[in-house]
């Protein structure tokens, strides 16, 4: 029988009206970004973030450098963002320009305004199992597996990826919700092997249809974060024919991406409650 795909745009939808609701409590919630250089894909994202945050009236200030800006100088917009009180969280859009040292502009971030989850502290305090503000896309993730009632305790997960911002927080995550964790990568020797036992597999690669039908074990629930853009659309890393098999899928487009949005705006959330919250019940 086929999957039943799990949509991912219903479910963001229901983010986003929580979302709303909980900027409006809070009296106002504002968001950040901070942009470097040209990329034109940065570009295309960084608009869509700030529509999203204004949709749910989230607030916004776009802040944009320059392609030749100085590390010292990005430091220093960074340190502006952590000081101004009157902001809940920001994000510092990757990648980077090449002259650029990346993990230390992450580090400059103020954990506590960090929504994307990716400063040692916030990865830290994932990895002990504490409060944190974790990445949108591994967050959104587990919010559908929510949704759809999936059970992940006791049952054998494996992550295809280990990059920070998607396949190492997925994994901490769902072994956090009691799953026996794999992860695999480009040196796993016999993925198969390991992906056929795979209760809940979740594809975080970026390789068009890398994991085919065969590597999925039947009334497995399959998550495919994978976004490959090509010339003939947009394509997931799972094989659309694993569907026969697996009891759920995520469809791509339509599955993880619209979550990925939604997450983030959760997250402004999160980091607005967590500032107006006595510093005694932050976790950090
Ligand atoms: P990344 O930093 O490039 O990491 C890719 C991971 O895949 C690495 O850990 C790499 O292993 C592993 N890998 C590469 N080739 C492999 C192979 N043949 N077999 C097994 N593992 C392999 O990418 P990312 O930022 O995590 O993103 C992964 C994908 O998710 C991309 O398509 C990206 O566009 C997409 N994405 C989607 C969303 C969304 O909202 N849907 C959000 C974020 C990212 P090594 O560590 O050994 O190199």
């Amino acid at each position: 029988m086929a999957a039943t795909l799990i949509d991912g745009k219903a479910v963001a939808e229901k983010v986003k009206a929580e979302v709303e609701a909980e900027a409006a409590e809070l009296g106002g919630v504002r968001l950040a970004t901070i942009l470097v250089g040209d990329d034109p894909a940065s570009h295309i994202y960084i608009r869509h973030k700030h529509a999203d945050a204004r949709a749910v009236g989230i607030y916004t200030d776009d802040r944009r450098l320059p392609a030749e800006t100085t590390q010292e100088e990005l430091l220093e917009a960074i340190r502006e963002l952590n000081e101004d009180d009157s902001l809940d969280g920001f994000l510092l859009q990757l990648p980077l320009p090449d002259h650029l040292d990346e993990a230390a502009a992450i580090a400059e971030i103020d954990p506590l305004k960090d929504v994307d989850g990716l400063t040692p502290c916030n990865q830290g305090l994932l990895l002990l199992g504490r409060p944190a503000l974790v990445g949108a896309t591994p967050v959104g993730v587990m919010r559908l597996l929510d949704e759809y009632r999936v059970q992940v305790a006791g049952r054998r997960a494996v992550v295809i990826g280990r990059s920070s911002i998607v396949g190492k927080p997925m994994a901490l995550l769902l072994l956090q919700a009691n799953a026996t964790v794999s992860i695999c990568h480009s040196q796993t020797i016999d993925m198969a092997r390991l992906t056929t036992d795979a209760d809940i597999l979740v594809a975080a690669v970026g390789s068009t249809h890398l994991v085919s039908a065969d590597m999925v074990k039947a009334g497995a629930t399959v998550i495919d974060v994978g976004m490959n853009r090509t010339d003939d659309g947009l394509f997931g890393d799972v094989d659309p024919g694993a569907a026969e098999l697996a009891e759920y899928m995520t469809p791509v487009p339509g599955g993880v991406g619209p979550m990925t949005r939604a997450m983030l705006l959760a997250n402004a959330v999160k980091a607005a409650r967590a500032r107006r919250a006595p510093l005694a019940s932050r976790g950090h």
